[in-house]
């Protein structure tokens, strides 16, 4: 009996619960420029923290158009064949930055 991907509860289903089903990944799409990208549940769950499924959008901007609040996340199911086939975005590095912060005393 496969499972839904979204429990009827809202605010119930985390990235981590997510994960757990293997074979998964998140497809983020931008509704103003159509661009969409593949992303794997532990990579955003390495940035974002292990945030509610639905939370994602509001935690990233476009990385076409710049803008947030009009990403579309969804879970999608891929079998090993068409993850061959399927474009991931990876997580390669998290970079800090260090920038001072002065003061006039
Ligand atoms: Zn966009």
């Amino acid at each position: 009996m496969p499972e839904p991907y979204w429990p009827k509860r809202k605010n119930s289903y985390t990235l981590g619960d997510a994960e757990r089903m293997p074979g998964r990944l998140v497809r983020i799409r931008c509704r103003y420029c159509k661009r969409e990208h593949f992303y794997e549940l532990g990579d955003l769950r390495v940035v974002l923290g292990n945030i509610e499924v639905d939370d994602v959008v509001y935690a990233m901007k476009c990385s076409g158009c710049g803008k947030d609040r009009t990403l579309d996340v969804e879970l999608v199911s891929v079998s090993a064949g068409d993850r061959q086939k399927t474009t991931v975005r990876r997580l390669v590095a998290i970079r800090y930055l260090r920038r001072p912060v002065w003061r006039d005393e």
